[in-house]
């Protein structure tokens, strides 16, 4: 009996567990869980132009002709046979001695299994896909007893391949598992699986691998979903009853002090969300229990003054708080607007700081060595009430009189672990959480990725905001083109400022023209524009006398920061930038985006973008410029975006086409990860029910002492976050 933990030598033998190795798959328990992408039928042939260039496939198809030929340069023979799906072709050559054998095993009329990897010869419309030295499988004749057994069975399960593995090598591998395996306690509880009438989980491996027809495998599918919610929903429901347990100091709300001072300052009404939202979190902060909460709140929603407020409430019972940004730029500008709005309140100890004032410390990786002793000082101190920085308050010697409270802005781009790192921060009990997302996610997603969080959301924007209007402009045409570039001078004519982003800094090597293949697909694309080639070109031609300046990552962060605020003090018109600005950049003047290249962002990020400008008095508008033709996929995004600003609506057709984008794209080797079969958008119905399974599991059971298969499953799933984490470092 082979056990899952075993490594796959054991089981199926070294040149097999070799090649599985090609595929990451190191022990039974991975083969056994690398599922099936799909099923042939028997006698229903693969779509052979479906078939992509460089993938590696393994596809179901007959034989149309054989043709040996004599080539002249070349010892010995080319064989070429070709193979149909009915309407398709797709060439086999074998060269040499290896075109004997296929000549004899593969006379016209055979169906069989071809396995290798996709390639074009030939050029523009006769191009031909061919496989070089295609593993292959004749499903009748050869081998009486596999095709025989093949027969039996409906259903061929075709394997994410790769190079030096065909599907049919894993089957056979596969096979021997199911029938060896010792799969140990079902980790799904008893109780679960009757309730949700899922099956064992013998079966459901065996249903998956090797279906009798498609319901079963739907059954099994359906269990090994489960499998992959629960044992998530699992690990969320006991991180959030042990932070439950967790102590935390109070830091209720004063009568009087910082936070109702800034509230008089303010120079507009707080929105009801933000008031309601706001009340939440006040109350959470009194508790004896850190806060561990989620804001979410689409682009301009006003987040930012929510979680300064929460900042000044606990300053005022005599802590500090941490405000984390994802990048320099974003991190810069929280500092230099939250002192603004402060104004004399962030000034204490100094001339025309008054009463309850404090002091507002930033703490970037790149700044100037005694600035960054002051704040350290600062910090460590307790005289800064506020520290504002990017990772850099992550690192070790950085630290806190006292931290009560850790805001993170835009927390898509921080792990769970670095989050508790900076929690490791506060003596004393944990520090409250307030994590703030900018891009809108489906419910389900919020249930699984940020399944440890409480959350509220701002659902509507201030009033008084402007409306953004978007357009896709075609740069085949000229005159809507110009037309963009008008708008920018209209605009800075009346003392507002435009964005212009460019996919690309400019400064990278890019290949020469030669080295671009010649073909239609996706590798003939131009490189996208650049900021330091359209800059110059604007600001010599259709941008001329506007003062006019770049803004990217690669910049020293001295340089971003001040050319961010020249922008943000009006004395530049235009900013051509890249992503940098994609988060958070807060600039009310900016009324006109122009986005190069559009159809290279995806749709969050486009949204992102598009949130910089309609942030004040003034309209904005957005405009998407492409060369993507009408109908193509790109242009169907860039449409919905311009359809809409509902930023959940739009996080929804991201994530969706992301997944259909993972499924095209991947290399059909299948990458490991927790989540194999569960899809988010998809399962929302499992992913709730074993949300409320798990809830009441670790309720009744916190240890899960009746559950040792769970614990064990859970220890694997923290191994691979990790491991996931690293590699995202
Ligand atoms: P986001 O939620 O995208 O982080 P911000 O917090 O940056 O949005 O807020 C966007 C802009 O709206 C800021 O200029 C902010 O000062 C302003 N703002 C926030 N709340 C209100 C409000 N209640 N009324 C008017 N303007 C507001
Ligand atoms: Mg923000």
């Amino acid at each position: 009996m082979t056990t899952l933990e075993q490594p796959l030598v054991k089981a199926v033998g070294a040149k097999a567990a070799k090649k599985l190795a090609a595929l990451d798959l190191e022990t039974a328990g991975d083969l056994l869980r690398h599922y099936p992408r799909r099923y042939a039928q028997r006698g229903e042939l693969t779509d052979l132009d479906s078939l992509a260039e460089g993938e590696y496939v393994t596809v179901l198809a007959e034989v149309q002709k054989v043709q040996g030929r004599k080539i002249s340069k070349r010892p010995g023979n080319l064989l070429e046979v070709t193979v149909t799906d009915g309407r398709g072709l797709l060439t086999l050559t074998f060269f040499g001695k290896g075109a004997y054998v296929p000549e004899r095993e593969l006379p016209p009329g055979t169906h069989g299994l071809f396995a290798g990897k996709v390639t074009f010869f030939g050029s523009g419309r006769n191009a031909k896909r061919q496989l070089v030295h295609p593993e292959y499988k004749p499903l009748a004749g050869g081998d009486l007893a596999g095709a025989a057994r093949e027969f039996a069975e409906e259903l061929i399960p075709v394997y994410p391949a790769a190079k030096g593995v065909t599907s049919w090598q894993i089957a056979d591998c596969v096979r021997i598992l199911l029938d060896t395996a010792e799969l140990g306690d079902d980790a799904l509880p008893e109780h679960v699986r009757r309730r949700h009438r899922l099956i064992g989980l013998a079966d459901a491996y065996r249903g998956i691998h090797r279906p009798r027809d498609m319901a079963e495998a739907g059954r099994a599918r359906k269990r090994l979903k489960w499998d992959e919610a629960f044992v998530l929903q699992t690990a969320l429901a006991q991180r959030r009853r042990a932070a439950a347990e967790l102590a935390a100091t109070p830091r209720p709300p004063a009568a009087e002090g910082l936070l109702a001072a800034f509230d008089e300052r303010l120079p507009f009404e707080l929105t009801e969300g933000q008031r309601a939202v706001g009340d939440e979190i006040a109350a959470d902060l009194a508790r004896t229990h850190p806060m561990h909460r989620l804001l979410q709140g689409d682009v301009g929603a006003g987040k930012t003054v929510v979680g300064l407020r929460a900042m000044l409430q606990v300053v005022d019972s005599g802590g500090q708080a941490a405000l984390l940004a994802p990048t320099e730029v974003l991190a810069q500008q929280h500092h230099r607007s939250i002192v603004a709005m402060l104004g004399p309140l962030a000034q204490a100890g100094q001339l025309g700081g008054v009463e309850h004032a404090t002091r507002v410390a930033l703490l970037t990786g790149s700044q100037g060595a005694k600035a960054r002793r002051e704040a350290l000082l600062d910090a460590a101190s307790g005289a800064a009430g506020i520290v504002v920085g990017t990772h850099a308050l992550l690192q070790e010697h950085v630290q806190f009189a006292d931290l009560g409270l850790v805001v993170i802005d835009e927390q898509h781009r921080f792990g769970v672990e670095q989050r508790d790192a900076l929690r490791e921060k506060a003596t004393g009990g944990r520090p409250h959480v307030l994590v703030m997302t900018a891009t809108p996610i489906p419910r389900t997603v919020a249930m699984t990725v940020y399944g440890d969080l409480d959350t509220s959301a701002l659902t509507q924007l201030p009033a008084g905001r402007s409306p953004i209007a978007t357009h896709v402009v075609p740069s085949a045409n000229r005159a809507y083109w110009n037309r963009a570039w008008e708008r920018i001078r209209e605009e800075a004519a009346q003392g507002r400022q435009a964005y212009v982003v460019c996919p690309r800094i400019g400064d990278e090597e890019v290949p020469a023209p030669e080295d671009v293949p010649e073909e239609d697909g996706e590798d003939a694309r131009r490189p996208p524009l650049a900021v330091l080639d359209v800059a110059p070109k604007l600001s010599e031609g259709p941008l001329h006398g506007l003062r006019l300046d770049v803004l990217h990552g690669r910049m020293h962060p001295d340089e971003k920061d001040a050319v961010m605020r020249r922008f943000a003090a009006g004395e530049l018109d235009v900013l051509v930038a890249t992503t940098v600005i994609e988060v958070g950049v807060d600039v009310p003047n900016a009324t006109v985006m122009v986005v190069m290249d559009a159809d290279r962002f995806g749709v969050s990020q486009l949204h992102q973008l598009r949130g910089r400008v309609g942030r004040g008095r003034h309209a904005g508008l957005c405009l998407l410029v492409t060369d993507a033709v009408e109908e193509s996929k790109a242009r169907e995004r860039l449409d919905a975006v311009a359809s809409t600003l509902d930023g959940f609506a739009l996080s929804r057709i991201d994530l969706e086409q992301r997944r259909e984008g993972d499924v095209l794209g991947e290399s059909q080797s299948g990458r490991r990860s927790s989540l194999r079969l569960l899809t988010l958008l998809r399962d929302e119905e499992i992913i709730k029910e074993a949300r409320a399974e798990a809830t009441t599991l670790v309720e009744d059971d916190p240890e899960l002492r009746g559950h040792p298969a769970l614990v064990a499953e859970l220890a694997a799933l923290v191994d691979e976050e990790r491991a996931e984490y690293l590699e995202k470092t």
